[in-house]
């Protein structure tokens, strides 16, 4: 029987027009494939939505995001809106909905194709076959927890606050939505807390326990967080699954981004409590190229497969699009950004086009 999916679709700003209908025309082909039917909604977000409405996230497209089974953006923010006060900028249009759909868990996958591992700043062999996948908590921890802000102290003098909170519902949801995926990919998870130092990390490393009790087919281990960014850097490939909080998963997901070397390749995904999620590259908008047919839209592709694996629960699907981008550039073909000796450069359509050959010959 066919399934039916209803996407909203946040093209917001730069080369996210350009990236996500790269994205749409693969899934299209996906739904032949698999049997699967796509009802596409289009919102504003971002500086679009600025020059539209004069809000970066108006309430119609918070609406439509609620009433469908995914949600995909692309990028938001350009230098037209920079000079606008905080909560005007298209920047405050991401953080609305994240904390409108309640996205608790942000997903970074970190994988190292062999054929770009020259793209990465570490050594091939360090890096070569690197597939971890970041799992940070996202709307919890030091970024929210009060007291915050800059008081004086009785002596007159000024000083910052900020708590880093979790109660242990925060901390059993984001465990419960790791050890999840981790059965998904290698059945291994590292909890990486300060346990040591932080009372807040005693209780996030008591309850990650308790929760993993009732999984038992899943390894899990524990790591301090500033060991935890050492073995990123110097053996990468011990890691399977990562779980954190919001500052070091802030910190962890970027260093094992850089592993790969190529931020026109990374995907994300944020999760909440129910669907829907929201599935988006990891870059931003590139205004430096944007309307240029430079960009790169695999990430955004990606994005479009973890939508399918995470998101709606079609693995098979999700799977033959990463492996159709594996065939791509094994074919050596490349956008400027991951452009290297002896390579095809294409643009963005026409990578989208050897993108739907190699879907078809999956
Ligand atoms: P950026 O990621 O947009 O660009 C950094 C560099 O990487 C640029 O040289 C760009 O051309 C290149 N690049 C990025 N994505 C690419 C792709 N898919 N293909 C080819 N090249 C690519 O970061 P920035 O320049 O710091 O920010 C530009 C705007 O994007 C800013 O307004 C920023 O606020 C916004 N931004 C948005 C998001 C988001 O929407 N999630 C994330 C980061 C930055």
């Amino acid at each position: 029987m066919t399934q039916k999916y209803r996407i909203t679709l946040l093209p917001g700003d730069g080369i996210g027009p350009e990236i996500i209908s790269v994205a749409v025309d693969i899934l299209q082909a996906a739904a032949s494939k698999f049997d699967l039917e796509w009802e596409f909604q289009e919102g504003l977000i971002g500086g679009a939505a600025i020059d539209e409405t004069g809000k970066p996230l108006p309430s119609e497209t918070l609406d439509l995001c609620r009433h469908s089974d995914a949600v995909m953006l692309a990028a938001i923010g350009g230098p037209a809106w920079d000079g606008l006060p905080g909560h005007r900028r298209p920047e405050a249009g991401l953080l609305g909905l994240r904390s409108g759909l309640e996205l608790f868990a942000n997903l970074r996958p970190a994988t190292l194709l062999p054929q770009l591992a020259n793209a990465s700043p570490l050594k091939r062999e360090i890096v070569s076959g690197v597939d971890i996948m970041v799992v940070r908590e996202l709307t919890g921890g030091v970024y929210f927890g009060e007291p915050k802000g800059i008081f004086q102290t009785e002596t007159g003098e000024k000083r910052g606050v900020n708590t880093m909170a979790y109660t242990a519902s925060e901390i059993d949801r984001i465990a419960k939505v790791a050890l999840e995926i981790a059965q998904k990919r290698q059945g291994r998870l590292c909890s990486v807390d300060k346990a040591n130092v932080l009372s807040v990390s005693q209780l996030w490393r008591d309850r990650v326990e308790k929760i993993a009790q009732d999984y038992p087919d899943i390894t899990l281990s524990h790591l301090y967080v500033d060991n935890a960014a050492m073995q990123l850097v110097r053996a990468p490939k011990q890691f399977d699954t990562i779980v954190t909080g919001n500052l070091f998963g802030d910190i962890l997901s970027d260093i094992a981004a850089m592993l790969t070397g190529s931020i026109g390749m990374l995907p994300s995904a944020s999760l909440g409590e129910s669907k829907p999620g929201v599935f988006e590259p990891v870059h931003g908008s590139a205004p430096d190229i944007a309307g240029q047919d430079q960009a790169n839209p695999l990430a955004q592709v990606l994005s479009a497969a973890m939508m399918l694996r995470y998101g709606l629960d079609q693995p098979q699907a999700a799977s033959q699009i990463e492996q159709a981008v594996t065939q791509v550039l094994d074919a050596g073909y490349r956008t400027g950004d991951i452009m290297s000796e002896g390579m095809q450069q294409l643009g963005c359509k026409a990578m989208g086009e050897k993108l739907l050959e190699a879907l078809a010959q999956q």
